[in-house]
């Protein structure tokens, strides 16, 4: 099975994942439902966070498309495939 997380400290919340993935993976939802996260300093050197962050909430369906892993600002996507390999969101 596929499994797919998120590091929520490095999210930026630029929805990207969410508009790129085709099978719902992803979905965008208001950052204090997080808890108390401290965002990521080498992060918000180069991007700026919004009011919302990205939760995982159907990784099993995830086909492996590798689309959000090119459009992640936190670079913060992990994605382990069916073989155990991992796939880290390297930012275009
Ligand atoms: S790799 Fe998986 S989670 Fe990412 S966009 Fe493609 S189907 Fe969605
Ligand atoms: S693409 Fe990355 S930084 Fe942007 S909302 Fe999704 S997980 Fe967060």
């Amino acid at each position: 099975m596929v499994t797919v997380d998120v590091q929520h400290a490095k999210c930026t919340g630029c929805t990207h994942c969410r508009d790129v993935c085709p099978v719902t993976v992803f979905e965008m939802n208001p950052r204090e439902t997080f808890g108390d996260i401290v965002d990521d300093t080498s992060v918000a050197a180069k991007f700026q966070f919004r009011a919302e962050k990205s939760k995982v909430i159907a990784g099993a369906d995830c086909i492996m498309c590798e689309a959000c892993l090119f459009e992640c600002e936190g670079e913060c996507i992990t994605i382990v495939d069916d073989e155990g390999k991992v796939h880290q969101s390297t930012y275009k």
